[in-house]
């Protein structure tokens, strides 16, 4: 497998950090895991795309985790040249989340019919809710969820892709928690959204103070690592984002915690599993 985190930013917008995004590349093809700002211009920077995803799995509805859910929403369809639907896993809402979406687009979706004469059938998303357990099961690849916490937004879940022997997971936003904990068992690579409490602190403005109840500091994100029994972390969903110069403290503060590999995640980072 292969981990390519597309959007390593936040929801603060960065010009050089797309919003919360991973591509997990597998034996059965690409599987996408959330899809924050600039998704698909990522994506197209490792030829990946909306008609290539075999699913898309959401850890969570938060607005910087789903911003350009519309975007795939839509290229997965003009791009198709036959129906082409869009698997989709996530919490209970995210089927709302999909008829939201389709609504929102409704002009977009008839100037579009009406003009292509090869264009007919509609936009479609196949959801699945999801909780806990295997939820995805194609070849020798399974993915599997658990709840995470990020109280007060709830439902959250993680996930724990296997395939051929090799496992990632996918923390989403999260403080640690049993979930996360039972997915992440001797994991070869988790990926782990976080925040520097120390900074976050010294800043000392509410509106950003609030997030780290329900984030994972980095030492948090590097204990769940170490218990665990994770090969490599990756840190990313950056808050707030690192001053250029300053990376080397963020390794440091997980590598107190942890004893394996850790990674400081940019967009279109790249490791083998
Ligand atoms: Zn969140």
């Amino acid at each position: 497998m292969q981990v390519t985190i597309l959007g390593s930013g936040s929801p603060i917008p960065d010009p050089e950090r797309a919003g919360p995004s991973t591509l997990v590349r597998t034996s059965i093809g690409d599987l996408l895991f959330d899809c924050g700002r600039g998704v698909l211009m990522r994506a197209a920077a490792v030829a990946s795309g909306a008609g290539a995803f075999q699913a898309l799995f959401l850890t969570h509805l938060h607005s910087d985790h789903i911003t350009d859910l519309n975007d795939v929403f839509t290229m997965r369809w003009v791009m198709s040249f036959s129906p082409n639907p869009l698997p989709v896993f996530g919490p209970s809402g995210t089927g709302g989340l999909l008829q939201a979406t389709e609504a929102m687009l409704e002009p977009d979706i008839g100037y579009r019919l009406a003009h292509h004469d090869d264009l007919e059938w509609r936009p479609f998303a196949v959801v699945t809710e999801v909780g806990s357990g295997v939820i995805f099961d194609q070849g020798t690849v399974r993915v599997t969820a658990a709840p995470t916490d990020h109280a007060p937004a709830h439902p959250t879940v993680g996930y724990r892709i296997d395939d051929d022997g090799r496992s990632v997971v996918i923390a989403g936003d999260t403080v640690p928690c049993s979930g996360l904990d039972q997915i992440c068992a001797d994991a070869d690579v988790l990926v782990h959204t976080v925040v520097r409490r120390d900074l976050i602190e010294q800043i000392g403005l509410p509106r950003l103070t609030d997030v780290l109840d329900y984030h994972s500091s980095v030492p948090d994100a590097a204990r769940t690592a170490e218990r665990n029994g994770v090969r490599t972390l990756i840190l990313t969903h950056l808050v707030p984002p690192p001053v250029p110069g300053t990376e080397q403290e963020w390794l440091d503060q997980a590598a107190a915690n942890f004893n394996g590999h850790v990674v400081l995640a940019s967009d279109l980072l790249t490791v083998e599993v």
